[in-house]
């Protein structure tokens, strides 16, 4: 069944495209047009990430980043791709680029939640 589209999720989905970055809740709530209150967003938002639509990060700050996603279905692991924090602008991106890693011999990874923290490419121009 096709879920229905309201207002409220098409609010935040544009919000969260149209930055192309990962946003916060707290972002979220801040930067949206519409009135809409927290308990609100938080559904909407989870619905997404269940709906394969909107990926989850958990940054070493503790918070709960959110961003669409962008070709994460073909992927072979869920979340393959690494998030990058700037300390300077304090956002969150996806990395295009894969990071390769190595894991000990007889480890079978099934996720990953990576994110690295330092200057991003606009802030170190
Ligand atoms: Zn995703
Ligand atoms: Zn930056
Ligand atoms: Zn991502």
């Amino acid at each position: 069944m096709k879920r229905r589209s309201t207002p409220t999720k098409e609010a935040v989905l544009n919000l969260l495209s149209n930055s192309g970055k990962a946003m916060s809740q707290d972002a979220i709530e801040q930067k949206i047009n519409i009135d809409i209150n927290r308990a609100t967003i938080y559904r909407v938002l989870n619905r997404f990430c269940e709906d394969g639509i909107v990926h989850k990060i958990v940054a070493e700050d503790g918070k709960q980043y959110f961003a669409v996603c962008v070709d994460c279905e073909k992927k072979e692991l869920p979340n393959y791709h690494f998030h990058f924090r700037c300390t300077s602008c304090q956002t969150i991106e996806c990395l295009q680029e894969p990071v390769h890693f190595s894991i000990p011999k007889g480890y079978q990874v099934e996720g990953v939640n990576c994110v690295l923290t330092g200057i991003c490419k606009d802030c170190s121009k």
